[in-house]
């Protein structure tokens, strides 16, 4: 169906329908604002993030539902980075006239089941035309207490640096669905990411953490804004650095440098975080529960930037630092 024939309530009307109404909610989709009842005790967390088609995603490559699930996973990756429970969503799009109505109703899908998955609740948006190309905006709200909240800025010297699960895989699936490959982990890690959202919690819980950030533009990247606001260095040890088995099968193939795309590719949506080694073992134990791994990739120094080293102890100089959307040298990674 063409969604001229819906019109612009009729789709909102749509998505309505789908969405099932949840405690908490007070009033969702159909007023002029949504009410929700707060948890008393916590804090509101509010993160928005805009996917563009062209530079985030190109349709020829990921299918709608497919689309609707990562549009809010990488929005929820941030709210698991601050530690946060996520609560209530809003989705904006402006949406162009070769975009249908099933599309649309699979990309809602998506969208919802990725959110059931984590409790998180449709309650609001907007919705117009778009004469070139579709944007999506989705703003996410999340909880947590205020004592369990994680920053960018906590990092001390001495504290070990983790990240959980493995790195590069969803660029190496990037490289892969350019070069015409639409299977494999990679591809699937890279079309449609799972949000690290139990992990943050049971890390907030258990140190928390003294500071957390989500890998979206690359490990070397996002760990620089860590000892930016932190005011402190860091020393990575390259053999430390998690692959995947499926990575380190496949990497030759696409790349040379085996660590290129695990320290500068994006879109891992893994958590990176710092701890005192004395809450090692307690946030080990905590994240045990959610069966997923975390590796001590290195540890955060006095000053001094971002050393590499290798197993042999020379120090390692790497390509590319990550991306940067409006950096002139830019690498050519754009996301699907
Ligand atoms: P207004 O013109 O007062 O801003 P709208 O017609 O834009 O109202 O929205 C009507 C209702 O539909 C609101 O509750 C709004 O949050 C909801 N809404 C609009 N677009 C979307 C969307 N894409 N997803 C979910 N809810 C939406
Ligand atoms: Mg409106």
């Amino acid at each position: 169906m063409k969604l001229e024939e819906l019109g612009e309530f009729g789709l909102i009307e749509r998505i309505a329908v789908k969405v099932a109404r949840k405690q908490g909610v007070r009033i969702g989709i159909g007023d002029d604002a949504a009410a929700i009842a707060p948890t008393a005790g916590f804090e509101l967390l509010i993160t928005t993030d805009m996917l563009v088609e062209g530079v985030h995603f190109d349709l020829t490559l990921s299918d709608p539902f497919t689309l609707g699930k990562k549009s809010l996973a990488v929005n929820l990756s941030d709210i698991a980075a601050m530690g946060g429970i996520p609560r209530n969503f809003l989705l904006s799009m402006a949406v162009p006239e070769y975009i249908s109505v099933e599309f649309l109703d699979n990309f809602v899908s998506g969208m919802l089941e990725r959110g059931d998955q984590f409790g998180a609740n449709l309650i609001g948006g907007d919705t117009c035309s778009s004469c070139q190309g579709m944007v999506i905006s989705i703003t996410v709200m999340g909880e947590q207490l205020p004592g369990l909240i994680v920053r960018r800025s906590g990092a001390e010297p001495g504290d070990l640096i983790c990240v959980t699960g493995t790195l590069g895989d969803s660029a190496l699936g990037l490289m892969q669905l350019r070069a015409g490959i639409r299977e494999g982990a990679a591809v699937a890690r890279h079309l449609d990411p799972f949000p690290r959202v139990l992990e943050g919690m049971k890390l907030a819980e258990a140190g928390p953490p003294s500071a957390m950030i989500d890998i979206s533009d690359g490990l070397l990247a996002d760990l620089g804004h860590i000892l930016e606001l932190s005011g402190v260095g860091a020393r990575i040890n390259l053999d430390k650095l998690p692959l995947s088995g499926y990575y380190r099968e496949n990497q030759p193939r696409f790349i040379a440098d085996a660590f290129l795309l695990p320290l500068s590719g994006g879109e891992d949506y893994e958590l990176l975080f710092t701890v005192h080694p004395g809450k090692l073992s307690a946030i080990q134990s905590s994240l045990k529960e959610t069966g997923t791994l975390a590796t001590i990739i290195g540890e955060i120094t006095a000053s001094g930037g971002i050393s590499i080293y290798t197993a042999t102890g020379d120090e390692y100089f790497p390509e590319q630092m990550g991306y940067n959307h409006f950096s002139s040298d830019k690498q050519d990674r754009h996301s699907i």
